[in-house]
């Protein structure tokens, strides 16, 4: 076994890796930016190496400083995590020429699957099937056009680079083909370095179904059954579970036969997993599964497949690296239960799903659930990563106690003033359809307006917060007092005593001696009174106090950019007259893509900037003027 590893990952992943590998007796190495400097993965491990700036194209994408790192704390083996370099077969070649323990698979195994297209010619070769469509050895658009008439549509067109469900469009009919090419070409340019393109058949009613897969150095591979992450927000999961809803076992056989046998074609070392998209218009078919990707790496969501199965597959990862066999044989696999992954992300559903950034001030995840994070109270989450806080794993015999569980969890939630998206895969998973299992990937985009919480706090809220406020003797008493939970808790107090409290600019006069408050905690904070109910946070404050719940643009009409990010695109020119709500400039930031939209109707007085731009924090983008009104 080895005995030194050091992970080149960051957050919630590479706190996973350090706690299996310090069960193991593995020393471990941290590597780290600025923005990290003080992060949990570094307090975690038992040496940490700084590896430069902020920006992960300065430090954790920067193959060489990883090495020199692994080099100076005479680290055996490296492990990937996911992202970042998991999936570039050079940095897998270098750390091999080194002299060093790749924690993955061979970089030949990593090129095979790398490219879509290349990936689904392997894949027929090897008897697998794989989805309807063109693999574009022609990319003249005429050509392009042709074969997607002759698929029929509605059709996808795919980046052969691709990932993390950028480079993709939909194409309902031929007309809108030539426009949704050029767009996808561009995107897949900017995004991957190559603009090549394939053509997929769109499969209606698709489910992800996606199968772990895992190889050993002495030719046995096994697969570990499948995961079902159909809930899916512009084409990235969300929630994610093990086994699939529906999944019979006729079904099952034929699908994860088909990924060993993929995984078999490429040699396949160590943890990968073989993705498939399943026209689930008539339930799950063996016929109606095809592949769709490999991702040589562990996967964000592997922990629900750990969890129905009894095994850390970070431990398998490590022995397999180490030389030795998969630790079992498939018929020694067996699933248990039901598993179901939530990814917390800091953002606001509110909001167009903005990330939020800034300080954990309160930050507690519950218990009685598997949660796997890379922060704690007190910890930053910071602009320049992925928006991902916790991974919340809730198990149990049955799918609908899981579903139970998970929602109990995010319900209770305390996390404060960074947004989280609780309360919108808390309402995701308590939706009827998905409790019956009956999901595929519009599951949220066509239920979206039900799923993101309305915003203002609710009237329940305001009750629970004015009562807190009285019991505490708020103002007076001392600070920092907290009430674990004032659920069915009633005020000794006259029933016409009223209390004045503000919240998100508003103030209100609340009866606190009427009924008990119904759900929630509240706890105080300085100067707020901070409510959590159903997953959400709400900070009141007496009259009068503080600046309240700003956000958005500022009442002068000028949209600044909220954090560190690229802009995608300009939706408005100088002198456009412009109506509330409407699409000015779309942002990347943090992985995710988000829109700022005019605060009122007016005129685009000032555009600052154009498509592709670098904007830090702060910047003024855009400025919308009343007009004369
Ligand atoms: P997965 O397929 O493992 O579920 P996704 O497809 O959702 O991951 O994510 C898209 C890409 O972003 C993948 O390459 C994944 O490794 C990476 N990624 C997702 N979440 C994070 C995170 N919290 N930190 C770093 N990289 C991430
Ligand atoms: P990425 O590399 O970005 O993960 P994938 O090929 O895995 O790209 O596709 C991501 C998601 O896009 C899938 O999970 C699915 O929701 C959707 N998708 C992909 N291919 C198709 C298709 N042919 N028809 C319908 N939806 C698809
Ligand atoms: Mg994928």
């Amino acid at each position: 076994m080895i005995r030194s590893l050091l992970i080149a990952n960051r957050g919630e992943i590479a706190c996973r890796v350090i706690r299996t590998a310090r069960r193991l007796g593995i020393r471990t190495v941290a590597v780290f930016s600025d923005a990290d400097r003080h992060a949990l993965h570094v307090r975690e491990a038992d040496t940490a190496v700084h590896i430069g700036a902020s920006p992960a194209r300065e430090s954790y994408l920067v193959g060489e400083k990883i090495l020199a790192a692994a080099r100076e704390t005479g680290a055996e083996a490296i492990h990937p995590g996911y992202g970042f370099l998991s999936e570039n077969a050079d940095f897998a070649q270098a750390v091999l020429d080194a002299g060093l323990i790749w924690v993955g698979p061979t970089p030949a195994s990593i090129r095979a699957m790398g490219l879509k297209d290349a990936a689904k010619r392997l894949m027929d070769e090897a008897g697998v099937p794989t989805t309807p469509g063109y693999l574009g050895d022609d990319q003249s658009p005429a050509r392009l056009k042709a074969e997607s008439d002759a698929i029929g549509y509605p059709v996808l067109i795919k980046a052969v680079a691709g990932g993390g469900g950028k480079g993709m469009r939909r194409v309902n009919a031929a007309a809108e083909f030539d426009d949704m090419l050029a767009s996808c070409k561009r995107e897949a340019a900017a995004s991957f370095g190559d603009d090549r393109v394939l053509i997929e058949k769109y499969i209606e009613r698709p489910r992800h179904i996606e199968v772990q897969v895992f190889g050993d150095s002495h030719g046995n591979v096994v697969h570990l059954f499948e995961r079902d992450c159909s809930l899916q927000r512009r084409h990235q999961k969300v929630i994610e579970e093990a086994p699939a809803p529906g999944m019979d076992e006729v079904t099952r056989t034929a699908v994860c036969g088909a990924a060993v046998k993929a995984a078999q074609a490429v040699d396949y070392v160590g943890a990968g997993t073989i993705e498939f998209i399943a026209d689930a218009s008539e339930g799950l078919r063996p016929d109606r599964i095809w592949f769709m990707e490999m991702n040589t790496r562990l996967q964000v969501e592997h922990p629900v497949t750990e969890e129905i199965t009894g095994q850390d597959l970070v431990e398998w990862q490590l022995r397999v690296a180490s030389g030795e066999r998969l630790p079992l044989r498939q018929e020694d696999l067996r699933i248990r239960g039901h598993a179901m992954e939530a990814r917390l992300y800091a953002e606001d559903p509110a909001h167009e799903f903005l990330p939020s950034t800034g300080r954990l001030d309160h930050f507690v995840l519950g218990r009685g659930v598997r949660i796997d994070t890379g922060v704690e109270e007190g910890d930053r989450i910071s602009p320049y990563y992925d928006p991902m806080i916790a991974k919340l794993i809730a198990s149990a015999p049955s799918r609908d106690e899981a579903i139970d569980r998970l929602i109990d969890t995010l319900d209770q939630l305390e996390v404060w003033p960074v947004r989280t998206n609780a309360a919108f895969l808390a309402r995701a998973a308590d939706d009827p359809d998905f409790r019956s299992g009956d999901v595929d990937t519009a599951f949220i985009p066509s239920r979206i307006d039900r799923l993101v919480p309305e915003l203002g706090a609710p009237e329940s809220v305001w009750n629970l917060a004015a009562t807190a406020m009285l019991a505490s003797d708020f103002g007076r008493g001392e600070e920092g007092e907290p009430w674990d939970s004032l659920q069915g808790f009633r005020l000794n107090v006259a029933p016409d005593l009223k209390v004045a409290i503000a919240h998100g600019g508003e103030t209100r006069l609340i009866d606190a001696g009427g009924d008990p408050p119904i759900e929630g905690i509240a706890t105080a904070r300085g100067e707020n009174v901070l409510v959590f109910s159903a997953g959400q946070a709400f900070a009141f404050t007496l009259p009068g106090v503080g600046g309240g719940a700003a956000g958005g643009a500022a009442s002068d009409g000028s949209l600044v950019s909220p954090m560190p990010g690229r802009v995608l695109s300009v939706d408005t020119r100088q002198g456009d007259t412009v109506v509330k709500g409407q699409k000015l400039v779309t942002l990347e930031a943090m992985k995710m893509e988000h829109s700022l939209v005019a605060p009122f109707d007016g005129i685009v007085a000032e555009l600052q900037v154009g498509e592709g731009e670098q904007v830090t924090e702060g910047m003024l983008l855009v400025r919308v003027d009343k007009g004369d009104a």
